[in-house]
């Protein structure tokens, strides 16, 4: 048996219902009643084209009125909706699917009944001619992701036998709803209801309108997310006739039945059903298929209505600088500014799939943010998409917090194109938006602006003399003396190299002047270290280099080999001692601030 717990449970229905003959087949299109009772396959394809097969999958059967829900999406996508829309009405009927009863303005009532499915096949003849069920056959094989051909046969046992199908077809003649020859639309017609699909074929059907018309097996665009939501809501509304109601009450994933024995049933964004089994109930749908649909449904509780999402877990973390600050490590001055107005600058890093009630509260959490921030960063990097709705909510609110002077950034939006593209055309009309690739740009610029606006830069330090180095804070002056005697000036040009990760580490570096910064190959910064600051300061414990470091400005430093630090270590025992407590307070500072930002990370 599959270890994978759909197929499992999939097998499960099949072994179950698989007993159960009740209901019957066709028998007003003789040709049916050939089909073998026994059969039974079940298909899921996934959106990410996956599909799982159990039972009868690859059976063909034809499709039936399966194709009414895939022919209506073509035309209007072929057509367009408003001649659509204004030919073929999409109210339920409560009939049965052959009702030859129009509404109140003569047009059929929706295009899943037999007249509005005749009535849409009559506009594909208008618009294709002769070519109508060529195109139609054309149309549903890309849905399909294969080459589908037609069941001559039941195509000729329905044309021989279809008199009810004519008289709604000469119904809507009458009306003016058909144009063409009532023979030409039903050849067309019936022979679209004869095409043969297999469950697989089904399921990959469903599965495109389930993947926003882009089939997920071939990677084909099929439908606009328009026709695919149209599509849909008539299914939900009437792909299930006269039990549609109940359907939607009871399973409530939109479907659509065959009186070939096929059903399809698309869950939105997850998945496509495909089921095959052709005895019937009274209403002409598969028996097992409606069984296996509600098994479905109810075990993994798939009702569309069933929503359990909380608005709030859009938010991944929420913090202030007291929380998290940048990669850059600052000089003392620098950092008494940030900690004196922490709170300041707000952050937000969002997750997941952003919809219109998530951005509302976004907006809500902002706003409140804004009697004591004056910069917020809203991070998307984890963001996997922005619906139009939570785009349009957030440019709202964007105009409105900057217009009243908070500084927002964007940060982390470059994986979502489209969103990214809405992003930059808001920049030129919001002076106070900005836009940063990573998050820590932004928080590192949140910071800059918070220590330019307290002026904090006229204190800033360019030089620092060897005595004011934080490793050897509190040495006497002869043994710095001493250590200086030992070292060696270097001096770098912006964008050299100064370490290279999983080089053997022989010397420590103090900064004198400049900015450097500690990277991964990735590129991904760890950190940036100025004047007053040491690098490579971990060779006193460890023995390689653990990432590379590379001059940001030009960068002048004294270098203290590790031989040179082993003689000092002879003659000044109890200050090498001191440095070494020094470098265990450093780290214990780093320590801190991860910890802190682990918290910040794990509270939301
Ligand atoms: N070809 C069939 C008909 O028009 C389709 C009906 C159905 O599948 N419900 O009667």
């Amino acid at each position: 048996m599959s270890d994978l717990p759909l197929l499992r449970f999939l097998g499960r229905c099949h072994v179950e219902f698989a007993q159960d003959f009740s209901g019957k087949l066709a028998d007003y299109i003789p040709e049916l009643t050939k089909a073998d009772p026994a059969h039974f396959g079940i298909c899921i394809a996934t959106v990410d084209g996956y599909v799982h097969a159990t039972g009868d999958g690859y059976v063909p059967f034809t499709i039936q009125s399966i194709s009414k829900a895939f022919v209506f999406a073509m035309a209007l996508e072929l057509i367009g909706a408003e001649k659509v829309e204004s030919t073929i009405g999409v109210e339920p009927s409560g009939d049965a699917f052959n009702s030859i009863r129009l509404n109140a303005d003569n047009r059929p009532f929706n295009p899943m009944v037999n007249a509005g499915a005749i009535a849409c096949s009559g506009l594909i003849c208008d618009a294709e001619g002769n070519g109508a069920f060529e195109r139609i056959l054309h149309e549903l094989s890309r849905f399909a992701g294969r080459r589908l051909d037609y069941d001559s046969d039941v195509f000729e046992s329905e044309r021989a036998t279809g008199d009810r199908n004519r008289a709604i077809a000469y119904l809507l003649r009458t009306h003016g709803v058909l144009r063409c020859e009532v023979d030409q639309v039903l050849d067309v017609y019936f022979r679209q209801c004869a095409v043969r699909v297999t469950a697989h074929d089904l399921a990959v059907m469903a599965a495109t309108l389930a993947n926003n018309g882009i089939n997920p097996v071939t990677g084909e665009s099929v439908l606009s997310p328009y026709v695919v939501a149209r599509t849909l809501s008539v299914m939900v509304s009437a792909g299930m006739y006269d039990y549609a109601g109940e359907w939607g009450y009871r399973i409530g994933i939109p479907a659509k039945s065959g009186v070939g024995g096929g059903i399809v049933a698309t869950l939105p964004s997850q998945l496509g059903l495909g089921i095959y089994s052709p005895l019937l109930d009274s209403h002409g749908h598969s028996v097992r298929g409606v069984q296996t649909c509600e098994a479905l449904s109810s075990h993994f509780d798939l009702h569309l209505l069933n929503q359990v999402a909380d608005v709030r877990n859009c938010v991944g973390a929420a913090y202030d600088l007291a929380g998290v600050s940048s990669r850059r490590n600052r000089q003392a001055g620098e950092q008494a500014i940030l900690d004196a107005h922490q709170s300041s600058v707000i952050t937000l890093e969002l997750a997941g799939a952003i919809n219109f009630g998530n951005m509302e509260y976004v907006s809500r959490r902002l706003s409140e943010a804004k009697s004591r921030a004056l910069q917020a960063i809203i991070d998307f990097r984890r963001v996997s998409s922005v619906s139009q709705a939570a785009v349009r909510l957030l440019e709202s609110c964007l105009d409105a917090l900057t217009a009243s002077g908070v500084t927002v950034t964007l940060s982390g939006t470059a994986h979502m194109a489209s969103f990214s593209a809405a992003v930059d055309s808001w920049l030129g009309r919001m002076p106070k938006l900005h836009k940063a690739a990573l998050l820590d740009e932004a928080v590192e610029w949140a910071e800059d602006q918070i220590i330019y606006l307290h002026g904090g830069y006229d204190r800033l330090r360019e030089q620092t003399a060897l005595a004011d180095q934080a490793l050897l804070e509190g040495l006497p002056a002869e043994a710095v003396e001493s250590l200086a005697a030992s070292m060696t000036e270097r001096r770098f040009q912006p964008g050299e190299r100064i370490i290279a990760a999983n080089e053997r580490a022989h010397s420590v570096l103090f900064i004198s002047r400049g900015m450097v910064s500690v990277k991964l190959a990735s590129g991904l910064r760890l950190a940036t270290l100025v004047a007053g600051m040491t690098v490579g300061e971990m060779a006193l414990l460890e023995t390689y280099r653990s990432a590379d470091v590379w001059a940001d400005t030009r960068v002048d430093c004294l270098e203290l080999s590790l031989d040179a630090y082993a003689r000092f270590r002879e003659e000044h025992p109890q200050a090498s001692e001191r440095i070494i407590r020094n470098l265990a307070a450093l780290l214990a500072r780093k320590l801190i601030v991860a910890n802190r930002k682990i918290d910040a990370l794990a509270s939301y």
